[in-house]
């Protein structure tokens, strides 16, 4: 694939909630020299603004830089760390990894411990270990050595894990959520650059999205757009045990255009509204684009705080598959971003005049 090196350097970057400056580096330096500006805000979100003949027609794009990761909350006097989890992660996959703990000046290697097999019982095998039981090893026996590290309580803690190529298109990295839709994001602003538009184009690398879509909400306040493209990953189900009604995607049918999102509970989520459903699914038909309809009962994403800003803002989700989500093996198919990349380009391409004018009419 074309600059698969920008990608690897995107997953392989460390942005824990809060601390992504690895990646606004990253993304700066790619698209420096295609935008009008660069602002980067309190939130720590990146807004890259190509500016259109009309400035009032604005439309944003958006791709969250932070991953799930963890936090110091404690260490003990023989210079174990105890941790919170940043994001939504399954307890069972936490025991043995190799971890990065981001001290003042480097990043400390760390792993997860676990009991030896030989001393564990019949009873506790049959049990998940909660994280808050957890601890991280750095090879010090004492909280001073520690601390002697540049490590200390609230610094943040990111998985030790890098790009694996797997073949047939196959990739495997941490934090495919949502480095994919940065790269999109950063291919397409590329492409779109060569273009002339009625409308301003507000692309924000946005922060904090794994503790609650934060730093989108701000940005979409700020940016004021009349309409919104979302870009993020999705569950494929097509692996062993997580098959088929689970969910619809599987990876290598295309990117996902996202109809409907929301938690169990249903306090979060959107509801795509039809002319941006309507804009994705023409693009990409009108293209030749391959790409699968998503509804996911069970997730949320920056959509559901962009579409709800100010008025409420015509927001479409454009998602790229992967399996394992939120482990630090996440596998997805280097095909489906390509395709998320170019429906991006294309419906962008598709707007017009008449786009703007239908928002307010048509949901
Ligand atoms: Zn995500």
């Amino acid at each position: 694939m074309k600059n698969l090196d920008l990608l690897k350097r995107l997953v392989d970057a460390d942005a824990p909630p809060g601390f992504e400056e690895e990646v606004r580096v990253i993304m700066i330096e790619e698209l420096k020299d295609y935008v009008d500006s660069i602002e980067v805000d309190v939130l720590g979100n990146v807004i890259f603004k190509k500016e259109g003949r009309d400035d009032h027609a604005r439309l944003m794009i958006d791709a969250h830089t932070d991953e799930i990761a963890l936090m110091v909350r404690y260490i003990d006097d023989e210079g174990f760390i105890y941790f919170d989890k940043h994001g939504w992660i399954d307890d069972r996959i936490l025991l043995s990894q190799w971890v990065k703990v981001h001290g003042e000046t480097t990043k400390v290697r760390g792993v997860i411990g676990i009991k030896s097999a030989h001393l564990v019982s019949k009873e506790e095998a049959q049990k998940t270990i909660p994280a808050s039981e957890m601890w991280i090893d750095v090879g010090v026996s004492s909280r001073e050595e520690v601390q002697e590290k540049g490590i200390d309580v609230g610094a943040p803690i990111t998985f030790n894990r890098c790009f694996c190529d797997l073949g047939n298109g196959y990739i495997c990295a941490k934090a495919v959520d949502d480095r994919v839709g940065c790269f999109a994001l950063i291919e397409a602003m590329k492409e779109l650059s060569k273009d002339q538009f009625d409308f301003s184009i507000y692309a924000v690398g946005s922060s904090q999205e794994e503790i609650g879509a934060r730093g989108a909400k701000t940005a979409a306040y700020a940016i004021n757009p009349q309409a919104a493209l979302m870009l993020d990953t999705t569950h494929a189900t097509d692996a062993t045990l997580t098959r088929k009604k689970g969910a619809p995607t599987e990876l290598g049918k295309g990117a996902a255009i996202r109809f409907m999102d929301r938690l169990k509970t249903g306090f979060t989520g959107i509801m795509t509204p039809k002319v941006m459903r309507d804009l994705l699914v023409n693009a990409a038909n009108e293209n030749q684009i391959p790409y699968q309809i998503d509804v996911s009962a069970f997730t949320w994403t920056n959509a559901s705080t962009i579409h709800l800003a100010r008025a409420g803002i015509s927001t479409g989700s454009l998602l790229i598959p992967r399996r394992y989500g939120h482990s630090p093996s996440e596998v997805t198919n280097l095909n489906d971003l390509q395709s998320a990349t170019r429906l991006l380009i294309a419906a962008v391409r598709k707007i017009d005049s008449t786009f703007f004018d239908q928002l307010n009419t048509t949901f």
